[in-house]
């Protein structure tokens, strides 16, 4: 299932990162608003991941990054927030599921071009690491372009 694949991905590039001494870590795994996930099911491949790999001290958040819409003709940048109203329910639940359909549904708001670019709010990817309770409180930045999963 692609929500369990998503996991065990997220799992292993974090396991890269911590060594298996480190404790109370913090992942923040961002989440594009377009991905195809049900995040019910990828966090509860998250928990089972962590506990078949005894991972115990790693706490994930998943954060839901906003879509964000930019026109090739004249730069206008909307989100789906802005043209929610314009759609139907039923339009964002199969923009949600085939994050392609975007380009059938939405429109430049400013000159109305059907030739945009969806800038952020695809794939899933590492937000940050940063281990907790202790008095380190180091960051590592992950490599966003790296961790990028679809
Ligand atoms: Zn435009």
């Amino acid at each position: 299932m692609h929500e369990w694949a998503l996991a065990e991905a997220v799992i292993e590039t974090v396991l890269k990162y911590i060594p298996s001494t480190e404790r109370n870590i913090e992942v923040c795994i961002e989440v594009g608003e377009l991905q195809q996930i049900d995040l019910d099911i990828f966090e509860y491949a998250l928990d089972k991941l962590k506990e078949e790999k005894n991972i115990p001290s790693i706490h994930f958040k998943i954060v839901v990054i906003k879509a964000l819409l930019k026109c090739r003709r004249c730069s206008f940048e909307w989100t789906l927030d802005d043209i929610r109203n314009s759609l139907g329910i039923e339009e964002l639940e199969a923009v949600h599921f085939i994050p392609e359909l975007i380009h059938a549904l939405s429109r430049c708001p400013r000159c109305n071009s059907m030739d945009f670019d969806i800038v952020e709010g695809r794939g899933v990817r590492i937000g940050y690491l940063k281990t907790t309770g202790g008095d380190s409180g180091s960051q590592t930045g992950a490599n966003r372009k790296e961790n990028e999963y679809h």
